[in-house]
């Protein structure tokens, strides 16, 4: 297997200074909706100018480069420990030249490692063995302020009389986003995994942030959940950054597991506007491709 640590530090680079273009566009579109000369309108102009000089200048977006979360997908033969040694690698060289903020902090004493590494789980890693010749490494870069503000409900919850089906997911999916109330740094993407353990929910809630904003949902049911519940959102008011406006949320993803007949979880992961998401593809050939 070729040395790809120079590949990935390069789909880290890119990650943090260059928001992938579905995300931009729906930001550019957002701005649209705004009142000329209101904060909301405001906030949005400069998140926009804040990418556009993030990507000329090769700077991170936000000064909080998140935790990087990274799916393998590789054949079979690929040896899973040279793969995580390089992506280690690009990670502390991705902090040597300040792509990276160092982020890794030890929980009981609070030592920052100052190279983003630390334990078995940051950065956070997950191979998958795929069928064919192809590997490919998806990155995402979830901020620490979205993420406090990700949440699991456990239905039936009585207090907002939500029940377990899709109207109750609507339920609590709206309670997050207006408990959120702009933090997290709205607008932001919703990931929402109705079902499974404690456990793969939250997982599942953040994997459906792979997903492209332009692509729906293959369950009719689902792709009309996420758009109403988009639209609801952002008749919440709450608007970006909690200025006000009508762009509270820019999409909404939904995915669904099998779960326990006793359990019917639902979870939100919430992606801020700096939506650090990337794709690498080895091709057979050896050229790599990123989108
Ligand atoms: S929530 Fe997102 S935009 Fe806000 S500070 Fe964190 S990474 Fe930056």
């Amino acid at each position: 297997m070729p040395d790809l640590t120079q590949s990935i530090l390069e789909l880290v680079r890119l990650t943090s200074t260059d928001l992938p273009p579905d995300v931009e566009k729906v930001l550019h579109q957002a701005v649209e909706r705004e009142q000329p000369g209101s904060a909301a309108r405001g906030a949005l102009e400069t998140v926009i100018k804040n990418v556009e000089l993030s990507r000329k200048n090769s700077t991170p977006i936000c000064q909080d480069t998140g935790t990087p979360i990274f799916y393998v997908h590789h054949p079979a033969g690929c040896s899973t420990q040279e793969l995580r040694s390089q992506i280690e690698a690009a990670v502390v060289e991705a902090t040597r030249k300040t792509y990276l903020r160092p982020n890794s902090v030890d929980s009981l004493t609070g030592k920052n490692s100052g190279n983003n590494l630390g334990g078995s789980h940051f950065p956070s890693i997950h191979f998958f063995e795929e069928e064919g010749d192809t590997l490919t490494i998806d990155l995402m870069l979830k901020g620490g302020g979205c993420e406090n503000v990700g949440i699991q409900y456990s239905l039936p919850n009585s207090q907002l009389g939500a029940g377990r089906d899709l109207a109750g997911v609507r339920k609590v999916v709206l309670d997050a986003v207006f408990k959120a109330q702009g933090k997290g740094c709205a607008p932001g993407v919703l990931g929402v995994a109705i079902g499974g353990d404690r456990g793969t929910s939250y997982l599942a809630s953040k994997e459906v942030l792979f997903q492209k904003l332009n692509e729906s949902n293959p369950d009719p049911e689902l792709a009309a959940l996420e758009i109403r519940l988009t639209e609801e959102a952002n008749q919440l008011g709450i608007g970006p950054m909690g200025f006000g406006g009508e762009t509270t949320v820019l999409d909404t993803k939904i995915t669904a597991l099998n779960r326990l007949p006793a359990c019917y979880f639902v979870t939100i992961s919430y992606m801020c506007w700096a939506y650090r998401r990337r794709k690498m593809t080895v091709l057979t050939d050896g050229s790599v491709k990123y989108e």
